[in-house]
Parts: C-alpha cells; sequence; structure tokens
C-alpha cells in the first residue's frame, strides 16, 4: 500500500531534524538568532515526534470490553432537572432519547442522568490555553457539562449525547467510541467518537449542518461525521447507535472483523484521531499536511473496501442480488468526495487507483469467502 512509503519519508525528515548539527550552525549566526533558531527547532522537533507519535497504530488489545450490564433503575427526577441550568433542554432531550431508543442500550445515559451537573461559563480562557475553540465540553469523570455563554441549542445537545454515552471507573474513561486513560496516556477512537455524535445530534437534534461535498470546504467535525456516516453502513443504524451508547468501542472493532482484519481497523481508528487532532490546525506544517492526506486517504480507503466487502457477503447470503451490489458499491463510492478543501489547502481523498485495489482486495475476501465454504 502507498502509506508505507509515506510513512516511511515522514520518518526520514524527523531524523533529519534530529541529526541537524546544530553546534556548527549556531557558530555562523547572532546570538539572538540562534537563540530563536535554537528554540524553533526544539518546538519542532517535538511537533514532529508528537506527528510520528500520532500516527502509531494503536494496539487492539488495550480495548477495554464496555462496563458489565447490571440491573439499573430507570427512574427520572424530572422535577430536579427541570431546576437545573438549561433545565428545559434537558428534558426536550430525554424526550427525543427515550423515544428513539431502546432501554435496554440506555444504561449510561439513565446512570449519569441523576447526577449531571450543567452551567454555562466563558470558555475563552481555557480556548486560548489549550489553544481549540470548544463552544462546549462534557467530562465523564465529574459528569459536568459547560457551555460557552454565546452558543446556540446543538451544543448543549452535543455535550448530553456525550453524557448519554460515557462511563468513568478507574481513571478510565469510556465515552461512546473513545477510550482514554489518563487523559492523553492512552486514548483512542476519539475522531470516531466525535464524527458520530455529531452525526446523531444533527439526525435527532437538528445540530449543525457542515458543508461538505465535492471539492467543497470541510470542518473537522464535517469530515468526521462523513467517515462515521459511511461506517455506519457497515456496521448498520441500529447496531452502531447502540455500540455508541453503551460506549462498546471493542464491540465495534469486533463488528468491522467480520471484514477487515484488526491490524487494518486499529490504523483506520489511529488515522480518524489523526484528522480530528490535526485537521482543526490552521496552518499545518508540511508534515502534518503530508501526514493529513495519507490519513484521509487510507481511512477512505478503508471504508470503500469494507462495505464492498460487506456487499460481497450480503450477496453470498442471498440477501442482495449480484446487480444490487454493483449498485450499491458505485452509490457509496460516489458519496464520498474525491477531494476536500480547507483554508488554501486540498486533500486528494482518493483516486482511481484506489478505487481499483478497493475492489481488488474485496474480490480477495470474496474468493476466500468462497473456498472457505
Ligand atoms: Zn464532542
Amino acid at each position: 500500500m502507498i502509506s508505507d512509503g509515506r510513512k516511511e519519508n515522514v520518518q526520514d525528515i524527523v531524523a533529519q531534524i534530529e541529526n541537524f548539527d546544530y553546534n556548527s550552525f549556531f557558530r555562523s549566526v547572532q546570538p539572538i538568532a540562534a537563540i530563536y533558531i535554537a528554540n524553533y527547532f526544539a518546538r519542532k522537533t517535538f511537533k514532529n515526534f508528537s506527528i510520528h507519535r500520532d500516527l502509531k497504530p494503536k494496539n487492539v488489545s488495550k480495548v477495554l470490553p464496555p462496563p458489565e450490564l447490571k440491573e439499573i433503575d430507570r427512574e427520572i427526577d424530572f422535577e430536579s432537572i427541570c431546576a437545573k441550568e438549561f433545565g428545559d433542554k434537558i428534558l426536550r432531550f430525554i424526550k427525543v432519547i427515550i423515544e428513539n431508543f431502546n432501554p435496554e442500550v440506555l444504561n449510561n445515559f439513565y446512570n449519569n442522568l441523576k447526577t449531571i451537573k450543567v452551567s454555562s461559563k466563558s470558555l475563552v480562557l481555557r480556548n486560548f490555553l489549550l489553544q481549540t475553540n470548544a463552544v462546549g465540553t462534557y467530562s465523564p469523570k465529574h459528569n459536568e457539562i459547560a457551555i460557552a455563554t454565546e452558543t446556540d441549542d446543538t451544543t448543549i445537545t452535543h455535550e448530553l449525547l456525550h453524557m448519554a454515552s460515557s462511563f468513568y471507573k478507574d481513571k478510565m474513561t469510556r465515552s461512546g467510541f473513545n477510550q482514554f486513560y489518563l487523559k492523553e496516556l492512552l486514548n483512542i477512537g476519539n475522531g470516531i467518537n466525535e464524527g458520530y455524535t455529531e452525526l446523531l445530534n444533527q439526525r435527532y437534534f437538528g445540530g449543525t449542518e457542515y458543508p461538505l461535498g465535492t471539492r467543497r470546504a470541510v470542518s473537522t467535525y464535517g469530515y468526521l461525521k462523513l467517515i462515521t456516516e459511511k461506517l455506519e453502513q457497515i456496521v448498520g443504524k441500529e447496531k452502531m447507535e447502540s455500540l455508541y451508547f453503551s460506549a462498546n468501542l471493542k464491540g465495534l472493532i469486533q463488528e468491522l472483523n467480520k471484514y477487515a482484519s484488526e491490524e487494518e481497523i486499529m490504523k483506520f481508528i489511529t488515522d480518524t484521531d489523526f484528522i480530528l487532532k490535526y485537521l482543526s490546525n490552521k496552518r499545518p506544517s508540511l508534515i502534518e499536511n503530508q501526514s493529513l492526506t495519507n490519513c484521509i486517504n487510507r481511512s477512505a480507503i478503508f471504508l470503500i473496501t469494507n462495505y464492498i466487502r460487506m456487499l460481497v457477503l450480503q450477496e453470498k447470503e442471498g440477501i442482495i442480488s449480484n446487480e444490487e451490489l454493483k449498485e450499491k458499491a458505485n452509490d457509496y463510492i460516489k458519496s464520498i468526495p474525491h477531494i476536500i478543501i480547507r483554508g488554501k489547502y486540498e486533500y486528494i481523498v482518493y483516486d482511481l487507483n484506489d478505487i481499483d485495489s478497493s475492489i481488488e482486495s474485496a474480490l480477495e475476501y470474496r474468493e476466500n469467502l468462497y473456498a472457505s465454504k
């Protein structure tokens, strides 16, 4: 695959920066400039180290099963919720959730609802310190939502969806498809989690429709939303929604494992985490942009390949005809834009060669399927 060559390229650049002969370089420049340059390279080296780390596929063995299912109390104290800040909005949220989902998958929702804390506050300082532009936050550890003073109703429903899908125990957070231990130490699935949260927000609460299409501008969440929409077509809507609310990343991986290897799945998850982290960067470095292009390309190929593999399996099981397979594969590919644009940057999502290799790989899967009986 294309990926390996490009990955080596990143490693090469990192190595070049690390092996740079700073001492002889500094002797030839003025002291103040030297300090500035040293600082510049130190920052760059660290940044490139973190890009390298963020591209390294995570290990499937680190993904934990969801919290054990216990009998839970599904009583809701409407009065106390109504008395909270944003009480009316929380009540509307509860109504939509109860109307649309099976109570069996809503344990996290009922548990967290009992103690949820919601407040509005200025997120200016937080955004400045973390270099983000969040309009809302949810802390699974404290079961607490903070909403920026000036934002719309879909911010609170986005954060409430995080609340409805989170479980915190022993410093380990499971939130939808995201798992993390001590913040960043072990953080898996944040990309698909944010994308899917926004997809559900839009589906059930009319969340922001981020502009996207062929050669259209892209927002980070908009692109990740598209990725998870395409992922859901492989997994199935009902299945994927219940895995999300039960915070079952492991279940999602098992579901995808029908079509893709664990290694391929973990690479896909790592790539989408990378996209979340770097696509919002306004002034990306050359390496960041190269790596982003690779991640965007690889994640699209993963989706196309595994969607066709899923169709192949359906064809074998007599659920769809060969004609339908071709039609569905065609529609699916057409629904993914070839190029996305962000500011002055363009990212090629896939080209014709990628489609060829996706189809070839799906045909291989087909052969194995028929050979193994
Ligand atoms: Zn979020």
